[in-house]
């Protein structure tokens, strides 16, 4: 109507006049007006319907307006909306002990924060709270969160205003098997990758490393399924030396890749183990550091130097209980595991149709399409760091077709809500093979 049209003007001026957006910038920006979603879709304010393969950010796992997660909020803001991190009250004790029961055996005690950058924060805190060392190793494709600490343990490039960052942090090579930076195939090489961080820790001296952090899939630098054996050695590299292993599941955490974490399919226990996103799909902000019997004994009698106004927020803790309680009801992991097998068949049928594509990847409904301007020398369709009009024409075309799809680089990202069905996905995988044709069509040129 002439009314829904004028809202949605007034929305839009609104957002341009005095909104800034993340990773952006501002000058260039057309913002999508949403003020309705609901499952796997939601709807502009011109009604145009899209099917979310990003879960938003990759959180809203559960999908949109969850009848039993938006009814829990409520309840919880009826009974108290907001109590004191200091205070126990029933949501946060709740949510805690349900954590532990779906955490790996280890993790049982939970500092509740407001996302995934300041559970990484506080991650590494407790890590040399606990260790008494100071030095922390993360990876150089890796994403961890923007806040100054946070943004410094990511190697992304996404980093110039906080140069140099925080002290004390060492960067390592990825397990990007496609584009293994030690020239090797896995099935014949021997785990460089994994070598290589044993190599760094010696010269660092392992007596000053507090922690490696890693993200057990790697998520938005390109869905790095890391092979079996890594994750193992990483595991004991860590134990020889005394090492903290810290997971972050910020995104592959809360059934993403089939499991409840990521890092369960490679039967490792990290030590600290971070979450948000999925917890309670963004419903309300909530993150959260899950640490070991081990740990929480080693810190016990000392002052824990973390704190956050909002810390277990009872609407965040509630959402989250809903949320988890949803995933276990509805088996929504299980799910995702099985929507998993379809998307990798339907994901090898693209790989087979299109040249654009150079390598396909997935674990449960956790995915990404890399896209090449030539199979053989695999060099990416836009540079690394870069855009191009390639790009933008794949994300005009999905859009068109009524899908939106996280892309970044020369990669598509595939994560929708782990609610999705077949027939659902199936729609999806149309939409994308229209806009692989699209991309395939500038190779020639
Ligand atoms: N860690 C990982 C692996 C992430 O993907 C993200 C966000 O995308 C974060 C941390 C940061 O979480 P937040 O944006 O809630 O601070």
């Amino acid at each position: 109507t002439v009314d829904d049209q004028r809202f949605s003007d007034e929305v839009y001026r609104s957002d341009r006049e005095h909104v800034l957006h993340s990773w952006s910038v501002q000058s260039r920006l057309k913002p999508m007006v949403v003020n309705e979603a609901r499952g796997i879709y939601f709807w502009d304010s011109g009604g145009k319907r899209y099917l979310d393969l990003a879960s938003q950010l990759v959180n809203s796992n559960i999908g949109h307006q969850h009848p039993k997660v938006v009814q829990a909020i409520k309840d919880q803001a009826d009974k108290l909306c907001y109590i004191a991190p200091s205070i126990a009250t029933e949501t946060r004790s709740a949510l805690a002990k349900l954590l532990s029961t779906v955490t790996p055996p280890r993790i049982n005690h939970f500092f509740f924060t407001n996302g995934g950058a300041d559970a990484n924060e506080n991650a590494i805190k407790i890590a040399r709270l606990a260790t008494g060392r100071q030095k922390i190793i993360s990876r150089y494709r890796s994403y961890h969160g923007s806040t100054y600490g946070a943004i410094t343990l990511t190697g992304d490039p996404r980093r110039p205003p906080v140069e140099p960052g925080i002290p004390g942090v060492i960067k390592v090579y990825d397990p990007y098997c496609y584009r293994c930076t030690f020239g090797q195939e896995y099935g014949s090489c021997r785990i460089e990758c994994a070598k290589h961080v044993e190599e760094t820790i010696l010269y660092e001296n392992p007596k000053t490393v507090a922690a490696i952090l890693i993200e057990s899939i790697t998520g938005s630098n390109g869905v790095f399924i890391p092979p079996r054996e890594y994750l193992v050695m990483l595991r004991e590299i860590c134990d020889t030396y005394h090492i903290l292993l810290i997971a972050d599941e910020v995104m592959s955490g809360f059934g993403r890749t089939g499991e409840w974490f990521a890092i369960n399919a490679f039967g490792v226990e990290p030590d600290i183990m971070t979450m948000a996103k999925g917890i309670n799909s963004g419903y309300v902000p909530l993150g959260a550091v899950g640490i070991s019997d081990a740990i929480a004994t080693a810190i016990a009698d000392q002052y824990l130097y973390c704190g956050l106004t909002y810390s277990g927020h009872p609407l965040a803790c509630a959402a989250a209980i809903a949320t988890i309680e949803a995933y276990q009801e509805e088996e929504l992991i299980a799910n995702a595991r099985a929507m998993g097998g379809v998307t990798r068949g339907s994901m090898e049928d693209l790989k087979r149709k299109h040249p654009c594509v150079g390598d396909v990847r997935n674990q449960g409904l956790f995915g990404c399409i890399e896209l090449v301007k030539d199979r053989a020398s695999r060099e990416p369709i836009v540079p690394w760091n870069g855009s191009g009009e390639v790009m933008a024409a794949v994300e005009r075309t999905l859009l068109a077709e009524g899908v939106f799809m996280y892309l970044r680089w020369n990669y598509m990202f595939f994560a929708p809500p782990i609610i999705i069905n077949e027939a659902q996905l199936n729609e999806a995988f149309r939409a994308i093979d229209r806009a692989l044709t699209v991309a395939d069509g500038y190779l020639q040129r």
